[in-house]
């Protein structure tokens, strides 16, 4: 069995152990790229358009819309898989927290949900049921 583990490996998921921490406290983080200026998803630490290894973390707005969207059966409480594109112009997987899952439209307006996470990912509500501060 091959038990080497390359550099880039464990710097990947010391950047997913700081991800889940920060998502843990309520903070919603992308890795950014500042030579080219772009997000992407997954955290990683080398950037995925220009190659540089000094990306950074920066809060996300936590705005998206729906991109594509599919409701598990009722067997699994109508769990609510989702592709949603965050302001930011990513795309990420995720799940959609709603007891209406058959009022969800592709394109409807997303936010992160600040306190809840599901094995330390963000998960999102529809953006009209979240009180704004
Ligand atoms: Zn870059």
């Amino acid at each position: 069995m091959n038990t080497t583990t390359t550099p880039v490996n464990i710097e990947t998921a010391t950047l997913i152990d700081e991800f889940k921490e920060a998502s843990a406290a309520g903070r919603f983080l992308l890795r950014w790229c500042p030579d080219c200026d772009r997000p992407h998803w997954y955290p990683r630490p080398i950037c995925p358009f220009c190659i540089d290894n000094e990306t950074e973390w920066r809060e996300s707005e936590g705005q998206g819309v729906i991109y594509s969207y599919s409701v598990a059966p009722k067997s699994d409480n109508g769990r609510v898989i989702a592709y949603v594109t965050l302001s930011e112009g990513i795309t990420m997987l995720t799940n959609i927290v709603t007891n209406e899952p058959d009022s969800l439209a592709i394109g409807q307006a997303v936010e992160v949900v600040r306190d809840l996470t599901l094995s330390g990912l963000p998960l999102f509500q529809l953006s009209n049921t979240v009180a704004k501060p």
